[in-house]
């Protein structure tokens, strides 16, 4: 089966790397040509545009930052989704929402083209080690096609349901993450305007029963003040407000979730947009210190 892979960010470069490990031939492309470097030197082959991409492949990946990202690359100029062969199968790995995924399945079916929204959980070391969680919507024939290829990037292959079913897990799946982060932020920071050292609040509530256990791995971010990317706080934003859109669209509501999305937006305006999401805890202590300041 010939792979392309469109989208070498963070992701997208460590999951087409593990599809070569696999010895898949592999047909990249980013916008970046840059982000393809170390993947040619492991064999993937350039394509100079997504079309180029689709015409030479089975199955086209894409690992896309934004639902607008991906409109573009599929339907935009030289985008791919018009150039695919017919019952080929386009695997959207982008955190989308679900309304949108169901709208790329449609544009899909018009051109003969089989879709499955297929995002995933974990984050840039879990990309690398080939352990990521697919959570994925689409026929339950063309999930078993793609099979191999999901075991090649990750560990569990989980099947919601139709199309934009995967992508409504992640919506579940990326508001609680979002929401957790910054409520543990929010703890500490609390904690220390209360003169309770940092360091007895971390031993004490990571790996407690009160915090989420993803929390441990970003501990070391939060002492050091080194807030080296695994997920960028931007794009958390963008998926909390996916969240919200969702929820409206379904006739729910996520009250917290709009909370939330708008302190990660005020982050990400004060420059930690590139950053972890883990720094929503600098920010807040920041913002916490310069108020303090303001009152004295
Ligand atoms: P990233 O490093 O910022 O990569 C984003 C990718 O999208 C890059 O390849 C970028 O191209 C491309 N892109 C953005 N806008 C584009 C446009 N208009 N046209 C063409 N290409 C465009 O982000 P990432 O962390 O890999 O995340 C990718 C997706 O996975 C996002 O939807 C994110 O929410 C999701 N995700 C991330 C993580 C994580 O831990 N990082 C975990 C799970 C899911 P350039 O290189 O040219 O900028």
């Amino acid at each position: 089966m010939i792979t392309g892979f469109i989208g070498l960010g963070i992701m997208g470069s460590r999951m087409a790397a593990n599809l070569l490990a696999r010895r898949y031939k592999v047909i990249v492309h980013n916008r970046s040509q840059a982000k393809a470097g170390p993947l040619l030197e492991e064999g993937a082959l350039w394509a100079a545009s997504p079309a180029e991409v689709a015409r030479q492949v089975d199955v086209v990946f894409t690992m896309l930052s934004t639902p607008k990202a991906v409109h573009q690359v599929a339907l935009g100029e030289q985008g791919f989704l018009g150039h695919m062969r017919e019952e080929a199968i386009w695997v959207d790995c982008s955190t989308v929402n679900p309304s949108f995924s169901r709208h790329m399945a449609t544009q899909a079916a018009e051109r003969k083209v089989r879709f499955l929204d297929a995002p995933v959980a974990g984050t840039k070391g879990p990309a690398a080690t080939g352990e990521l969680l697919f959570f994925v919507g689409g026929d339950p024939a063309d999930v078993d096609a793609c099979r191999p290829l999901f075991y090649a990037m990750g560990r569990k292959v989980i099947h919601v349901g139709g199309h934009g079913m995967g992508t409504s897990l992640k919506m579940v799946f990326n508001l609680l993450l979002g929401e957790a982060m910054l409520a543990f932020s929010e703890a500490i920071a609390l904690g220390q305007s209360l003169d309770i050292p940092r360091g007895q609040l971390l031993d004490l509530l990571v790996g407690s029963a009160v915090a989420a256990p993803f929390i441990a791995d970003k501990r070391a971010k939060i002492e050091s003040g080194d807030y080296e990317t695994d997920f960028p706080l931007q794009w958390m934003h963008k998926d909390l407000q996916l969240a919200s859109q969702t929820a409206y669209e379904a006739g729910a509501s996520a009250p917290a979730v709009n909370v939330a999305k708008e302190i990660y937006a005020l982050a990400a305006r004060s420059g930690w947009a590139e950053k972890d999401f883990s720094a929503i805890y600098q920010f807040l202590l920041d913002s916490g210190s310069a108020s303090a300041c303001a009152h004295k």
